[in-house]
C-alpha cells in the first residue's frame, strides 16, 4: 500500500474515527491533539443516522448504550416552570426510530478513542504550525519545535481547524455565521432537577435548556441571537462569561440561579453558531474531515454523525484506492459534499425557529412541539433534517486481505 504514514490533527469525533478505520485498513496513523488529554465535559448530543451506523460497524454500540443518557423528552416551560410545550419519547421515536442515543460528546469521543486499543501513536499537548507539501510527502512542523515527514495529512480540528487555515487561508472565507451564539457549562448540586428530561425556557431571541446528568451534575445550554459576530478573543473564558451574564440579565425562570453558578465554573463552551462551507476540501496530499470542512452547526443536531460518516468514507476510499490519494480524495468529496450541502441548507432553514425572536414565535413553536408525535407534523417540521440521502458503502467487508 502507498502513502501509509499519515498524520491526523485533532482527536475529536472525526479524527479518532478516521484513525480507527485507517489503522484497520493497514495505514499507520499518528494522532496529534493540542489539548493535554482527550477533552472532557461538554454538551449532550443526539446521536443517530449515519453516525450510529458507523458506530455499529466499529462494534461500539454496547459501550455507547452503557454511557448513553436516559431521555424521556423535552419539556418547554414558562416563567413559573409550568409546561407550555415539548416533545415526548413517542415523538422522538417517531422522528428518529429506535437507533438513537443521547450522549455526552466527550463520552462519544472517549469510546471511539478507546476502540483504538492503544494501537495508534497519539501526541497530546502539541499542534502543527507549518505544512510543506511536495511530490513525495508532507513536512510537518510542530509547535514544540521538531518536524516530521508524513505521506498524507488530515485536518480534523473541528470548526476552527488550524489545518484548514494553513491550507486554505482565513476561516472568515468559509464561515457562515447563522446569527446565534451557544454556551454550555455543567455544575454540581443544582437544586432544580427533572430527571431524564431536557427542560427549556425561552424569551424572544434567547433560550436556555438544562439536563441532569447521571452523576448528578446539571448541564446548561444557552442560546441567543446576535446580528453579527462578537469581538471576543477566542478562548477568553472570562469575557465569554461576561457576555452570557449581560445577555441573560433580567431573564426570568431559573436564569439568575444558573448565571450565579458561572462564577464557580472554570470550563465553559462558548462559540458562534456557524457552518463551514467550502467548495474543495483537499489540497495536494492533505484533506479535511468533520467540522473542519463540513460543519453543519449544532442546529443540524447531526455534526458528530456526519463527522463519523466522513471519516469512514475517507478511510474506505483510501483503502479501495490502495493509498492513491488523488482518487480517494476525489471520491470522498464527490459522495459526501452533496449530503453536507443538503444538511446545511436544512439546518439554516431550521435556524429561524430555533430561538424564536417574538412571543408569538415562541407560542407557535410550542404548539408545533405539542403536535410532534403526529408523524405528519414531525415530518413537516423536521423531515429534511432527519433524512439521510446517503447509505454507507460496506468498505469493511471488501477490504483487501493483505
Ligand atoms: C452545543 C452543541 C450541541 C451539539 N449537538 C449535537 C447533536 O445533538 N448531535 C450531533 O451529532 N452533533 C452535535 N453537535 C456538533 C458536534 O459536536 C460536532 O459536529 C462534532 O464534534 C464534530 O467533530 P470533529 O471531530 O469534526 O470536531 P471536534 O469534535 O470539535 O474535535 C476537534 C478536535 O481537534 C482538536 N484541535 C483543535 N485545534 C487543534 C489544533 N490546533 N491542533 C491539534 N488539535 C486541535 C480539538 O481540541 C478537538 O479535540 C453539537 C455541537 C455543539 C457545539
Amino acid at each position: 500500500m502507498k502513502n501509509r504514514k499519515v498524520l491526523i490533527v485533532g482527536t475529536g469525533i472525526a479524527g479518532t474515527t478516521l484513525a480507527y478505520w485507517l489503522n484497520r485498513y493497514g495505514f499507520e496513523p499518528t494522532l496529534i491533539e493540542r489539548a493535554e488529554q482527550l477533552r472532557t465535559g461538554g454538551y449532550v448530543i443526539d446521536f443517530w443516522g449515519l453516525g450510529y451506523d458507523v458506530a455499529e460497524k466499529m462494534g461500539l454500540l454496547p459501550a455507547l448504550k452503557e454511557v448513553a443518557l436516559p431521555v424521556d423528552g423535552l419539556k418547554i416551560v414558562d416563567e413559573r416552570g409550568k409546561r407550555r410545550g415539548g416533545i415526548g419519547p413517542r415523538a422522538i421515536r417517531s422522528m428518529l426510530g429506535r437507533r438513537y442515543l443521547s450522549i455526552l460528546r466527550s463520552d462519544l469521543a472517549k469510546e471511539i478513542y478507546g476502540a483504538l486499543g492503544g494501537g495508534v501513536r497519539t501526541i497530546f499537548g502539541d499542534t502543527v504550525t507549518r505544512l510543506q507539501q511536495d511530490e513525495a510527502g508532507v513536512l510537518v512542523e510542530y509547535r514544540s519545535g521538531h518536524s516530521e515527514r508524513f505521506d498524507l495529512v488530515f485536518g480534523a480540528g473541528g470548526l476552527h481547524s488550524p489545518i484548514r487555515n494553513l491550507l486554505f487561508g482565513a476561516e472568515s472565507s468559509f464561515e457562515k455565521f447563522l446569527g446565534y451564539y451557544a454556551a454550555s457549562f455543567a455544575v454540581d448540586d443544582y437544586p432544580h432537577q427533572d430527571p431524564h428530561v431536557f427542560v427549556s425556557y425561552s424569551v424572544p431571541s434567547k433560550q436556555v435548556t438544562r439536563y441532569t446528568l447521571k452523576d448528578g451534575r446539571t448541564v446548561f445550554l444557552f442560546v441567543f441571537t446576535a446580528r453579527e459576530k462578537l469581538s471576543i478573543p477566542h478562548g477568553n473564558a472570562q469575557a465569554q462569561k461576561q457576555v452570557l451574564k449581560d445577555e441573560f440579565a433580567g431573564v426570568g425562570w431559573e436564569c439568575p440561579d444558573m448565571l450565579r453558578r458561572l462564577e464557580e465554573n472554570t470550563e465553559i463552551y462558548f462559540d458562534a453558531v456557524s457552518q463551514i462551507r467550502m467548495e474543495k476540501w483537499s489540497r495536494n496530499r492533505s484533506t479535511l474531515v468533520g467540522d473542519a470542512c463540513a460543519c453543519p452547526s449544532l442546529l443540524a443536531g447531526q455534526g458528530s454523525a456526519l463527522a463519523m460518516a466522513g471519516a469512514y468514507i475517507l478511510a474506505g476510499e483510501l483503502m479501495l484506492a490502495e493509498g492513491n490519494f488523488q482518487v480517494a480524495f476525489a471520491n470522498y468529496e464527490r459522495s459526501l459534499h452533496p449530503v453536507i450541502e443538503s444538511k446545511q441548507r436544512a439546518a439554516q432553514k431550521f435556524a429561524k425557529s430555533f430561538a424564536p425572536q417574538t412571543h408569538a414565535g415562541i407560542f407557535l413553536r410550542n404548539q408545533v412541539t405539542r403536535l410532534m408525535s403526529i408523524p405528519f407534523v414531525a415530518d413537516l417540521a423536521m423531515g429534511r433534517m432527519f433524512k439521510d440521502s446517503l447509505s454507507l458503502p460496506p468498505y469493511e467487508s471488501i477490504q483487501p486481505s493483505a
